[in-house]
């Protein structure tokens, strides 16, 4: 099960490397598909690929990365725990926005991503992956820190760590949402607890009725 995922994620990725569904696959030297865990139970969305991404055709390597990783840490989760990718799987040039045809060119790249992975949690950062995941009238100064549930995945939206940068302040809005991120996980696994009681006592009672 988990290798027929791993195996459809691998395919997913090695169409993204080919792809030239839009002008961005131009310019770039390499497309970052993303990187992760195929049971990862977060994926983090990001607007796209920068030069050092460009350059090693991973996601979040740079600047921006070095702050996300530091995140995650100080809410005791490692980078390889979870998945990260973009909106849009190749270099806009410049590091301009992407546009909205480049975005819904390569959506369904997401999707698939998404569908296979099962996360619990999905993690846009920034208004671009905001928008893209729930809809134009969204963004991160509005909603940053509101879980959004979503069928069975909670989107957790947050302004993208590269606006952290730039602007001290955010820092501690970005750490103080990653506290929410971290809560809840922690929520989610009690739930979890809780089916798999409600199943044994279930179980249990079918189990008297037939013994
Ligand atoms: N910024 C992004 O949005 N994505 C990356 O992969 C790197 C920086
Ligand atoms: Fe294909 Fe996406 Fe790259 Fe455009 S950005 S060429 S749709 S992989």
């Amino acid at each position: 099960m988990g290798d027929d995922r791993s195996a459809e994620l691998a395919t997913v990725h090695s169409e993204i490397l080919s792809c030239t569904k839009c002008e961005l696959h131009r310019n770039r030297k390499n497309a970052v598909p993303g990187e992760g865990p195929v049971d990862a139970k977060i994926v983090f969305v990001g607007e796209g690929p920068g030069q050092s991404e460009d350059e090693q055709g991973k996601p979040f390597v740079g600047a921006a990365g070095k702050l996300l990783t530091e995140l995650l840490e100080s809410i005791g989760l490692k980078r390889t725990d979870v998945f990260i990718t973009n909106i849009v799987k190749c270099r806009p040039p410049n590091n301009r926005a992407p546009r909205k045809s480049e975005i819904e060119a390569c959506n369904p790249y997401l999707i698939s991503q998404i569908r296979l992975i099962k996360p619990q949690i999905v993690c846009a950062l920034g208004t671009p992956a905001i928008a893209t995941l729930l809809g134009e009238e969204y963004s991160a100064t509005k909603v940053h820190g509101k879980p959004m549930p979503k069928g069975d995945i909670t989107i957790l939206p947050m302004y993208h760590p590269a606006a952290a940068l730039y602007d001290a302040s955010l820092k501690e809005v970005l750490a103080s949402d990653f506290r929410i991120l971290r809560d809840l996980l922690a929520d989610t696994a009690a739930r979890d607890v809780s089916v798999v009681k409600d199943a044994q006592e279930a179980g249990s009672e079918t189990l008297e009725k037939w013994v």
